[in-house]
C-alpha cells in the first residue's frame, strides 16, 4: 500500500471564540493510502491542547510509512490499529487518520459503506446538534437563523456574567432544545448556580463545566446538578473512562482524542458498561472526519458532528442531514466525494 499525506488550512466562517481563546483558521492533514487502483482518505485534525500539531502528525506519518507500506490485502485493520497504538501511543490524531484511510480503502475494496463494514445498523442515526460559538448578540442572532435545519443547538458558554446574556439572546430567537458546552470555563460555585438557572431554560445537558484537574469538585457538582453533565476535556481515550464514572453522566468521544474509529467503538462499549451516556463529537475539520465518525452515530445517544459546517473551504461533501438527523452515505467506504 502506498501512503502519502497533504496538509491544508481551513478557514472558519466565523472566528471561533471559546472560554479562553479565539481561532480563525485550522490546519488539518489528510492521509491517503492507495493500492489496486483504490484510494482511501483519512483526516487528522490535531489540537495542540491535546499535544498534537500538523508537524507531529506528519512526523508520525513518516515513521509509519513502512508499516502501511507492508500491507497487502487481505489484512486485519484491527491488527494494524493495535500495531499503530503500540508504536505511536501518544499520537491519537495521527493514528486516527491512518486507520480512517485504511478503513475507507477497505470499504471501497469490499464495496461496503463504512457502517456495513463495521456491522452497524444505519437506520438508527441520531440528530446532530449545531454549534453556536460565543459572540456578540447580533452575531448570535444571525448564527441561530443560519442553523434553521438543526433542531438542537450547542451553545458555547464560559464567559463569566456574559453567559446569562448569551443564553437570554439565544432564547429570544429560538425555543429549540439547547446543549451547553463550557470548555472548562466555570468554577464549582458558579457552575452550580448557572446549572440551576439553565435547568429552567430547556437545556438538555452541560458539557465540561469545570477545569479537567478539578475531579473532586466535579463529583460534588455531579451529585447536586439539575442537568446531566458530560466529560469532554476530561476523557480522551478508553483509559480515562474509569476515572470519571462518579463525576459525569456521559462522555464526548472524538476520533482525534481517542485514536480513531476502532478505538471509538471500543470506547463506546466501555462507556456503556459503566452506565455512561455517549456523545460523539468532532474538531473543526472537513467532511472526511465528521462523515467517518457519523458512521458510528447509530451506536450513541447524542451526536455533535458539525465541524465541517463551521468552515468555508471544505474540499469534500459527506453526510447529509434531514431536520438535523444524520443520513449516512451509501457509497463504499466513508462515502465522501
Ligand atoms: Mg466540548
Amino acid at each position: 500500500m502506498e501512503f502519502s499525506w497533504k496538509e491544508i488550512t481551513l478557514t472558519l466562517r466565523y472566528p471561533f471564540i471559546l472560554s479562553d481563546s479565539v481561532i480563525t483558521e485550522k490546519k488539518v492533514v489528510f492521509a491517503e493510502c492507495s493500492a489496486e487502483g483504490l484510494i482511501g482518505i483519512g483526516e487528522a485534525a490535531p489540537s495542540s491542547y491535546y499535544g498534537e500539531t500538523p508537524q507531529t502528525v506528519i512526523a508520525v506519518f513518516e515513521k509509519a510509512r513502512p508499516i502501511l507500506g507492508n500491507i497487502r490485502f487481505p489484512f486485519s485493520v484491527e491488527s494494524l490499529n493495535d500495531e499503530l497504538l503500540r508504536s505511536f501511543p501518544d499520537a491519537a490524531s495521527a493514528r486516527s487518520a491512518m486507520v480512517m484511510a485504511v478503513l475507507d480503502w477497505m470499504g471501497k475494496k469490499q464495496n461496503l459503506p463504512l457502517y456495513k463494514l463495521l456491522q452497524i445498523d444505519a437506520a438508527k442515526t441520531p440528530v446532530t446538534s449545531f454549534t453556536i460559538g460565543i459572540d456578540q448578540p447580533e452575531v448570535l442572532a444571525k448564527k441561530i437563523s443560519e442553523a434553521e435545519n438543526f433542531p438542537i443547538l450547542k451553545i458555547k458558554l464560559g464567559k463569566g456574567d456574559y453567559d446569562y446574556e448569551i443564553l437570554k439572546t439565544v432564547r429570544r430567537h429560538t425555543g429549540k432544545t439547547l446543549r451547553v458546552d463550557v470548555n472548562e470555563g466555570w468554577n464549582k460555585e458558579e457552575a452550580a448556580k448557572k446549572i440551576d438557572w439553565l435547568s429552567q431554560q430547556n437545556v438538555e445537558l452541560v458539557e465540561q463545566p469545570l477545569p479537567k484537574e478539578n475531579l473532586d469538585d466535579m463529583i460534588w457538582l455531579h451529585q447536586r446538578s439539575a442537568l446531566p453533565v458530560f466529560a469532554d476535556e476530561n476523557v480522551l481515550t478508553i483509559k480515562d473512562i474509569q476515572s470519571v464514572t462518579e463525576c459525569f453522566d456521559g462522555v464526548n468521544i472524538k476520533l482525534d482524542k481517542c485514536g480513531g474509529l476502532l478505538e471509538a467503538v471500543k470506547m463506546i462499549r466501555t462507556a456503556r458498561r459503566n452506565s455512561l451516556k455517549v456523545m460523539i463529537g468532532c474538531m473543526i475539520q472537513t467532511s472526511v472526519g465528521t462523515t467517518a465518525m457519523a458512521h458510528l452515530s447509530p451506536l450513541v445517544d447524542y451526536a455533535d458532528l458539525d465541524g465541517h459546517l463551521l468552515i468555508n473551504n471544505d474540499p469534500y461533501k459527506g453526510f447529509a442531514v434531514d431536520h438535523g438527523r444524520i443520513q449516512l452515505p451509501s457509497l463504499p467506504g466513508i462515502g465522501i466525494h
